[in-house]
């Protein structure tokens, strides 16, 4: 395991204006009893998809509440996260793929092996996902364990949930982003409803100016002046990407000058992902006003926020969702969101009032040419949206959750201390 450092220093005053001081002054009071405490983040990959993400913007602010906050990633060869990967998968309900002896052997020898960097000095562990849930089954536990996990449980490959759920059960407390994701094996007394947020200060949310808008614009040869449709999801299977492209294709035979942005990071722990990114290209071919928008172009949090903010309509076509904060970044940017009814999209969007859900590639290139055939319907389903995020999705909110969950396990409130 290797510690993650330099992560930009973050104070919650600075989000006052955004939540009121009363917010502020409340989470503050709350930090106070988890003041000095080591909380211990694990996951898989320090870049890259949401969990990264929100640690990202989540220990920083952490810190600044004072609690000694520290993010750390378990190392493992491309065999383990492809294992990983397929985890993943079989979680969010493949029930083609099976679990053999060697993946399980591979996942416990590398999950074993991080457990001996794991600081002995945590308060408390927050572990993330699928990917390092094993370390419980290592070493001391001498203090409370969460398991946070960010991918859709309602429906799993049962011989992968029954693996996996040895060690969840080891857990102090399960976190899910949505009340649908609780298996029911596991202890209601234990279980922790917690959706996940986005940070408005960082530089994937923070406002930008027309005029960077449009240099950025203009350097990957987009035009402002025509339509453009955005989805922004990594390589994956679950992510609806060849629905977004036919989506996409639809509208053009309507509207020619449209234009697709398909954003996609590759995140490390992903090996899948250059096969789906292969796939999209291939599907494209020749049509250069779909354009692919990676970190290999130099496509970072920036660049996404600005073709977030000059897209007309977001597309989120994933058939599963454990929650989809790009759907949550889009929103907070005032941009309707034409997303699958599934998941984290649908407790999201409000349909007809913040955007539109829809069940396939029809209902999609419908909903969406009715929003760019109406533009004012558009802003204003794009400002109730930004409201649905600020009462619920942002990261203060996401910190107060957390201190919520944390402050009853800790050493202090245990020994009555
Ligand atoms: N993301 C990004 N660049 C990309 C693709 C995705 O920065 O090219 C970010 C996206 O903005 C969001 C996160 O990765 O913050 C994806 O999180 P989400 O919950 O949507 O899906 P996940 O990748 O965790 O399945």
């Amino acid at each position: 395991m290797i510690r993650v450092k330099g992560l930009p220093k973050k104070s919650l005053s600075q989000y006052s204006d955004i939540t009121g001081e009363d917010a502020i002054s409340r989470i503050r009071e709350k930090g106070e009893s988890l003041s000095g405490e080591v909380i211990g983040h694990v996951n898989s990959t320090p870049s890259g998809g949401g969990v990264a993400e929100i640690l990202t913007n989540l220990v920083p602010l952490m810190k600044d509440v004072g609690i000694r906050a520290e993010w750390w990633v378990i190392e493992g060869s491309d065999e383990f996260f492809n294992i990983t990967k397929a985890f993943h998968n079989a979680l969010q309900g493949n029930k083609a793929l099976r679990l053999t002896e060697d993946m399980k052997s591979i996942y416990l020898k590398v999950n074993k092996e991080n457990s001996k960097d794991l600081p002995d000095y945590f308060d408390q562990v927050v572990i993330h996902d699928p990917q390092p849930a094993a370390l419980i089954g290592f070493g001391k536990k001498s203090q409370p364990w969460l398991w946070r996990c960010h991918v859709d449980l309602s429906d799993p490959n049962i011989e992968f949930w029954r693996f996996l759920s040895n060690f969840v059960v080891k857990y102090d407390r399960y976190v899910f982003h949505l009340p649908e994701y609780v298996r029911k094996e596991l202890d209601p007394l234990k279980t922790v409803i917690m959706p996940p947020s986005i940070d408005p200060l960082s530089e994937k949310n923070i406002e930008l100016s027309e005029r960077e808008i449009e240099k950025t614009l203009g350097r990957f040869d987009i035009d402002p002046e025509r339509p453009i449709l955005t989805q922004v999801s990594r390589f994956d299977p679950w992510k609806g990407i060849f629905d977004v492209i036919e989506v996409y294709r639809r509208i053009k035979r309507k509207l020619p000058g449209v234009q697709l942005l398909l954003v996609g990071v590759m995140a490390g722990d992903d090996p899948e992902g250059w096969v789906y990114f292969e796939r999209a290209l291939r599907k494209i071919g020749e049509d250069y006003n779909v354009k692919v928008l990676t970190n290999l172009v130099g496509v970072h949090a920036r660049e996404v926020n600005t073709f977030q903010r000059a897209s007309d309509v977001i597309l989120q076509m994933s058939t599963r969702e454990g929650f989809g904060l790009s759907v949550t970044e889009a929103m907070w940017k005032k941009k309707p969101v034409v997303g699958r009814r599934v998941g984290g999209i649908k407790f999201q969007v409000i349909d007809g009032k913040t955007g539109f859900l829809v069940d396939d590639v029809d209902d999609a290139v419908e909903k969406t040419l009715y929003l760019l055939r109406h533009p004012g319907v558009a802003k204003g389903m794009g400002e109730l949206a930004q409201n649905r995020v600020r009462s619920n999705f942002l990261i203060t909110t996401h910190l107060e959750r957390y201190l919520d969950v944390l402050t009853p396990l800790s050493g202090r409130d245990r020994h009555g201390g």
